[in-house]
């Protein structure tokens, strides 16, 4: 694996690669490296010649500046696992590379609706951070595929709006499905940072929007959230959201007709760790 730093040195080197034709995948992460982002990679593998993942810890996606602070950064075994799924080429870079001119200089990245609900309502400001980073990286890297997990699946939205709006409708958008531990909860960067009691607890995320995939039937849908958010809070988790959505334009959904397909989605926080899931109802299930 070659690891580049400097945009200039992964310009020339990935121009060189792709007049000789290789496709290129791109994986873009914030590091702190599990068995979700090393299923991207593998995927990114099969479809292409080249593998490109980033690490870059993105300062103007977090609204909360604590939670910048504490995302955990473990480079060197980041390193070794890219190494072993046969990454071809990690970019690396500082702050400085991606924003030359400095965070403070942003465009605005019109998503309507989505930057309202959900994750938008409760990070004000993120998606204009994500959407900006991986514009920024898109420009660099210039994939024929993006590699995405549903695990952020209003991300995955974004950024197909984001694809559309900066006419880099070239770019193949492929989303990976989300990877789980044995308990069920959802691999996440964010995980190490649970102590053993949140930890014992967090599978609980997994296990109640499941339950509601079990129990969801036509029509009004407002207390079956409702007492999902109820049981949430007495397992300890202080929820944002729980709520169903139309799977295709993430729209609220209070009364299913029981055709459209619709998406689970929660975040809740343990303890200081806001952990986000979900998981996807076809109406034919
Ligand atoms: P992050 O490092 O958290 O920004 O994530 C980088 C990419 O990995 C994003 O596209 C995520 O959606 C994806 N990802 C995160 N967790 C998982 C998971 N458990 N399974 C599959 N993909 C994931």
């Amino acid at each position: 694996m070659v690891l580049f730093k400097k945009v200039n040195d992964l310009h020339k080197w990935l121009d060189s690669q792709h007049q000789k034709g290789s496709t290129t995948g791109f994986v873009p992460t914030m590091g702190a490296l599990h068995q979700g982002h090393i299923s991207l990679v593998d995927m990114a593998k099969k479809e292409n010649q080249l593998v490109v993942t980033s690490i870059f810890v993105n300062p103007t996606q977090f609204n909360d500046p604590a939670d910048f602070e504490k995302y955990p950064v473990t480079i060197e075994q980041d390193i070794l696992q890219l190494e072993k799924a046969g990454c071809d080429v990690l970019f690396l870079p500082s702050v400085a590379e991606i924003y030359p001119k400095g965070p403070g200089d942003a465009p605005y990245y019109d998503l309507g609706y989505l930057e309202t609900i959900f994750e938008g309502k409760f990070r004000p400001g993120h998606f204009q951070g994500v959407c900006r980073v991986v514009h920024r990286l898109l420009e660099i890297v210039q994939p024929h595929q993006l590699y995405l997990g549903q695990k952020d699946y209003q991300q995955c939205m974004v950024i197909k709006a984001l694809l559309s709006l900066t006419g880099m409708n070239d770019v193949t958008l492929r989303i990976g499905k989300t990877l789980r531990e044995k308990d069920g909860l959802a691999m996440s960067s964010r995980n190490m940072r649970l102590d053993k009691e949140s930890r014992e607890k967090a599978p609980a995320l997994y296990a109640c929007i499941s339950g509601l995939n079990d129990q969801v039937k036509p029509g009004s849908l407002a207390k079956l959230t409702s007492e999902a958010e109820i049981d949430l809070i007495k397992k300890g988790f202080k929820p944002d959201y729980i709520s169903f959505a139309d799977a295709d334009t993430l729209e609220p959904v209070a009364e299913w007709d029981g055709k459209r397909d619709l998406v689970i989605l929660v975040a809740a926080f343990l303890g200081e760790v806001r952990l986000i899931d979900n998981l996807v109802r076809h109406h034919d299930q």
